[in-house]
């Protein structure tokens, strides 16, 4: 008897690849949830497999001033995928593979010093990483499901964020009236759960500025594609070490995200318009490959 279930996945998965509708197509791809495009008109929803699985959910593509936008559920539609089980690889590989080059990353953290409180948004410009599960590479050597081999690679990642997309971020909460933290690190842990008082106390006391479960490796999977990626983080309350309360919970997370979701869905739109095109990108972001024999076609 011959085992071909291998084969037959390698040839589902080859098959899904290239059943991506070539006409659909986007430049930017924002990740983040339902509040950021459920309202839009003429949004198309487009199923990408990729070599590395599945992604969170379809891709939400439409235009937004005349700019066209593949927004992309983090969590999947329903919030069903927690911030440890997210195909992190599909979801950036499914972006690059509708034509998105630049990424908007909008997210909920806990701050970590007194002055960044709830409402606070912050454009950071270093990021720590404390995960513990995740895949944070493309280039791991192994044979893919469509038969591809990556090779190894070490990408430079001294500036994680895009400093155009940093700056394009922060020059649309001015004009909103929306005063930003300009740069700061965050440190993304590995949930489900939040942090302890100590893990707290420990994060703040080095310095850095706020705490999330999703930045990473998301910044570090956009790199690798060449994709320029900007956080734009909304404090949703004080971390466990830098209030006095009963901790973090997620009521509150979930409330405090609500009362800021029109404005910062604003400031991202208006982000957004302002990125420049495709071929007039100029940033670090740009030239990740110089140097590297990927081994691999991107999409
Ligand atoms: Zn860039």
């Amino acid at each position: 008897m011959v085992d071909t279930s291998a084969a037959q996945a390698a040839e589902a998965a080859a098959e899904a690849v290239a059943a991506t509708d070539p006409a659909v197509t986007a430049e930017i791809g924002v990740i983040g949830g339902s509040g950021f495009y459920s309202f839009l008109d003429d949004v198309t929803e487009v199923t990408v497999r990729t070599p590395y699985g599945a992604p969170s959910d379809s891709l939400f593509v439409g235009e937004l001033a005349g700019r066209r936008v593949a927004f992309l559920p983090r969590h999947g539609r329903g919030h069903s995928v927690p911030p440890h089980r997210i195909n992190y690889r599909a979801n950036l590989w499914a972006l690059r593979a509708v034509g998105v080059r630049q990424v908007m990353g909008p997210c909920a953290v806990g701050g970590l010093q007194a002055e960044y409180g709830p409402g606070t948004l912050l454009v950071p410009d270093q990021l720590v990483d404390r995960t513990k599960s995740r895949a944070q590479t493309f280039f791991d050597g192994e044979v893919l499901a469509d038969g591809n081999v990556p090779n190894v690679v070490h990408m430079t990642f001294a500036d994680p964020y895009c400093p155009t997309g940093r700056a394009v971020a922060l020059a649309a909460a001015r004009g909103r009236d929306w005063e930003p933290v300009d740069g700061g690190t965050m440190v993304v842990i590995e949930g489900p759960r939040f942090s302890t008082r100590a893990e707290s106390r420990w994060h703040a006391a080095q310095g850095w500025s706020v705490v999330g479960m999703t930045g990473h490796p998301e910044a570090v999977l956009a790199r690798e594609l060449g994709l320029c990626y900007t956080s734009m983080s909304l404090v949703t309350d004080l971390d466990a070490g830098a209030e006095t309360g009963e901790g973090v919970s997620h009521e509150e997370v979930l409330r405090v995200f609500g009362q800021n979701v029109d404005r910062l869905r604003e400031v991202l739109f208006d982000a957004v318009a302002a990125l420049p095109k495709t071929e007039d990108r100029a940033c670090l972001c740009v030239r990740a490959h110089e140097g590297w024999d990927l081994g691999i076609e991107l999409p």
